[in-house]
């Protein structure tokens, strides 16, 4: 089976690939994260990066942050999904 290299390899690509996200496009982000998941790799807070749900990169712009009771939403414009995070209590 062929896995695209091992899994520090996949972390590295991954990292490069995320301190250029901007600019990317939501098939490119896709094919990242199927290759993240493939090798086990966790995206950790790099999934607050782009919607979950179209991939889209959230540029400046591209979303809508809302701090509501101990939660971040962030809505996409692009596919109207709201992502949840837990803020952390700081
Ligand atoms: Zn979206």
């Amino acid at each position: 089976m062929v896995k695209g290299g091992s899994k520090k390899v996949v972390s590295e690509k991954i990292e490069l690939f995320f301190e250029k996200l901007l600019g990317k496009t939501p098939s490119e982000i896709k094919k990242i994260k199927r290759m993240a998941m493939g090798s086990n790799v966790s995206l950790g807070t790099k999934k607050k990066l782009f919607c979950k749900k179209c991939f889209s990169a959230f540029n400046s712009g591209d979303s809508e942050i809302r701090i509501k009771k101990g939660f971040k939403l962030v809505k996409c414009k692009k596919c109207d999904n709201i992502s949840k995070w837990k803020l952390n209590s700081s």
